[in-house]
């Protein structure tokens, strides 16, 4: 496990072991992906040794290496060059430019618009010369300028930005879903393919008038929308790059004019800390609640957060208002998790939202049912359980309740009567570690919980 927001190991760094994130701290140093989070080594659930910032997005130090004790002191020149590092990094144009650039890009004859594919990047005629020995596509079609992600290869690195793009069927699925709930706008966290769908739609057809907000770390899509369709944003430090003026575009998206109600969808990287990505989220459901002096009363924004099932207890613990849905979520970049209809294996990707789950009405044709006492739709194998008076599978298979641990299991567990619990059949009796980060299992570090291994 590399550095950063994870695990930050090396020479005269913390070893491998427990890290917990304290927080985005004021006045914390800055890397080139904005403010860096401070983190604490623990044992044994105790706090231990000297707190340090790391940077906050990315998982492996090769991608950044940001790191800083707290207590240390940065001579003036260290600043300098970090600040000078920091500029450097940034993206080659500005939002600005790229929306410049869009607008001469499309105004070419169709056999001009050429695709870098090695800087992912949209070519004007007077630059072709500088990426000659680079691959490119030509003849880029108004239709590829709207579904930039399919243009633009998915950032599959795991530990950095694990871009992992939602099926059609999902896709059309959450937007049908949204647009029936009645809302009218869509601030996509991570979502540039709800986004992308949402825009795309809005510019076919006269009558569909939803509107999306795209926030996303990935600045190649700044090529394609402008400043009030995209905001480069980091979610784990709740760090806008655009400054002041992007915070302004988001806090105006989120003003609900006209009654046009507001619902945030969120598919963050399933590597990322849990309490980094909700601390972002407060803040965004904060400026929503902002947005309005009175009559928010105690509501919350509308969320939909997307997210492995596993996560469940973690993100109740920061959100208790919210509830997971049983609704499988597929992705078209992983083979592993497509829907199990096909015959592969079964999304662990659910919706955790703060809407009433009555409301969360899942498609009959692929198996979904009401239940009538849960007041909320199942998968078509989660069994009412009579003693736990509720539908209790998590991954969509029948579970089986164990009257020793007075709750229902998945199916392949048994009940050790030595670790006085149900598990697998297969394990070290008493082997008990601090439980994993991730899952909460003993046996294994979050680097290698096998609930977070997608191949
Ligand atoms: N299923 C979604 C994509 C989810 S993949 C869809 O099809 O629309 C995770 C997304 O989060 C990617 O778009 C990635 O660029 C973005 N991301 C990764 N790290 C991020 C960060 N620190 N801040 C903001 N966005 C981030
Ligand atoms: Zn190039
Ligand atoms: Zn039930
Ligand atoms: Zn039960
Ligand atoms: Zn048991």
């Amino acid at each position: 496990e590399g550095g950063g927001a994870m695990a930050a190991a090396g020479p005269e760094r913390p070893g491998p072991g427990s890290l917990a994130l304290l927080g985005p701290a004021p006045g914390a140093p800055s890397c080139p992906h904005g403010p860096a989070l401070l983190f604490v080594k623990t044992s044994q659930g105790k706090e231990e040794g000297r707190r340090f910032y790391a940077c906050s997005a990315c998982r492996d130090r090769k991608d950044c290496n940001f790191f800083q004790w707290e207590d240390e002191k940065v001579s003036e020149t260290r600043r300098a060059t970090r600040e000078e590092y920091n500029r450097n990094h940034q993206p080659p144009f500005t939002h600005r430019q790229n929306v410049d650039r869009y607008k001469s890009f499309v105004l070419l004859p169709l056999s001009k618009r050429r695709f870098c594919q090695e800087c992912q990047q949209l070519l004007l005629p007077a630059e072709w010369e500088k990426h000659s020995n680079h691959q490119f596509l030509c003849d880029i079609t108004t239709a590829q300028l709207k579904s930039p992600s399919q243009l633009l290869y998915p950032l599959e690195n795991k530990k950095t930005n694990a871009q992992y793009l939602f099926a059609d069927r999902s896709c059309q699925f959450l937007l049908n879903l949204l647009i029936d709930l009645g809302f009218r706008r869509v601030l996509s966290v991570g979502t540039p393919r709800l986004h992308e769908m949402i825009q795309s739609k809005a510019s076919q057809e006269e009558e569909f008038s939803v509107r999306s907000l795209l926030l996303d770390i990935d600045f190649r899509y700044s090529q394609f929308y402008a400043e009030d369709e995209f905001c480069h944003y980091n979610m784990f430090n709740h760090h806008f790059f655009g400054g002041e003026a992007a915070h302004e575009t988001c806090r105006k998206f989120l003003y609900e004019e006209n009654g046009e109600r507001v619902i945030m969808v969120t598919d963050p990287p399933f590597g990322g800390l849990v309490e980094a990505l909700a601390s972002s989220f407060k803040k965004l459901m904060a400026m929503w609640k902002e947005t309005e002096k009175k009559g928010r009363d105690n509501k919350e924004m509308p969320v939909f957060w997307i997210f492995p099932y596993f996560f469940e207890s973690r993100i109740l613990d920061f959100f208790p208002s919210f509830s997971m849905m049983d609704y499988q979520v597929d992705y078209d970049n992983h083979a592993l998790y497509k829907h199990g209809k096909t015959g592969r294996r079964q999304s662990p990707v659910r919706i955790f939202t703060n809407l009433t789950p009555s409301m969360i009405v899942l498609p009959e044709e692929e198996g979904y049912r009401f239940c009538t006492v849960c007041e909320r739709y199942v998968s078509s194998g989660n069994q009412h359980c009579e003693i736990c008076n509720s539908c209790t599978s998590k991954d969509g298979r029948r579970w089986k309740h164990c009257a020793l641990c007075k709750k229902c299991v998945k199916p392949s567990w048994f009940h050790c009567n030595t670790c006085n619990c149900c598990t697998l059949q297969k394990h070290s009796c008493e082997k008990t570690d601090i439980g994993c980060f991730v899952c909460g299992k003993a046996g294994h570090k979050r680097s290698a919980c096998p609930s977070l291994s997608r191949t």
